[in-house]
């Protein structure tokens, strides 16, 4: 990105804004006509802090106070962060999966000249969370997409696991399914490459156990819990091992499980 100052952005954007309201509701955005041969805007894919706020980077800062618009996840969680560096910048709640065709609005947005970022509630958005929708069709219009890099829990956790980080397969939260689930938990016995997922706390247990019965006890795993928060923990060891403390006490927090490639791809479950 040029360091010089953005052009000034052409008469707003009407914006629902922050306060988890109605933004299918209300006016929502307005794009101006391009005009003739004008350029569309930027979207830019900003990282956040995912616990300790001084991850966030001066490039972060500057792109955030600059932006026309931050479309984000819950604006209300945004705001917080905006406020916490004194960026007055307006803040929509992106609703992926809303009526309203707000995916159609901000692209009319970009292509009318104005920049945007896109953040999540936390880390990098478009992993787990929502993004690559807006992201895909930006692409597809010719909108120039820039990435500002930043914290990705899962990323964060492999580097501290001490398991190999040459290979990694992320593949996000487990299914919920029980069907489904089970197919998930069976392909993992056939990975050879480090494995990443998300968990919350509440199903914690849960798939340390599927993990367990697909992979066998002597699986060496990482849990980091609370990645840069004043609670983080990381737990070493094997799946065995790491069952029986989160028997005894309920889990608190947000954990990623890092857990070792299996030694060979024909590996049978130990079923
Ligand atoms: N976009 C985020 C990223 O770049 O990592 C991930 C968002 S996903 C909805 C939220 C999940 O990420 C949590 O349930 C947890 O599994 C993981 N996560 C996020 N922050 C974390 C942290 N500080 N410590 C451990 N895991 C975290």
């Amino acid at each position: 990105m040029s360091r010089k100052r953005m052009p000034s952005a052409p008469p707003a954007a009407n914006l629902e804004l922050a306060a988890g309201g109605a933004a299918c509701a209300a006016p929502s955005l307005q794009a101006e006509k391009p005009a003739l041969g004008r350029a569309p805007g930027t979207l830019y894919l900003v990282s956040t802090p995912i616990g300790n706020l001084e991850d966030i980077s001066l490039r972060a800062l500057r792109v955030l106070r600059q932006v026309r618009l931050v479309a984000a996840e819950d604006a209300r969680i945004t705001r917080k962060l905006l406020d916490h560096f004194a960026i007055p910048t307006q803040v929509l709640t992106y609703r992926l999966h809303s009526r309203c065709n707000q995916t159609e609005e901000l692209l009319a947005c970009l292509r009318a000249g104005q920049e945007i970022a896109l953040v999540s509630d936390a880390g990098t958005p478009a992993i787990a969370d929502p993004g690559s929708r807006l992201i895909a069709a930006a692409i597809a219009q010719g909108v120039p997409v820039v990435p500002i890099p930043g914290p990705v829990a899962a990323i964060s956790a492999l580097v501290v696991s001490g398991l190999p980080t040459g290979r990694f397969a992320f593949d996000g939260f487990p299914p919920r399914p029980r069907a489904d689930r089970q197919a998930f938990f069976a392909s993992l016995a056939r990975e050879t490459r480090t494995i990443l997922l998300y968990e919350k706390a509440s199903c914690l247990h849960a798939t340390l156990e599927d993990l367990l019965s697909a992979l066998g006890p002597d699986r060496a795993l990482a849990i980091a819990r609370d990645l840069t928060k004043p609670g983080e923990t990381i737990y070493r060891g094997t799946l065995g091992q790491a069952i029986p403390p989160f028997r005894r006490r309920k889990p608190r927090g947000e954990f990623v499980l890092v857990i070792a490639g299996s030694p060979t791809p024909d590996a049978p479950s130990p079923e």
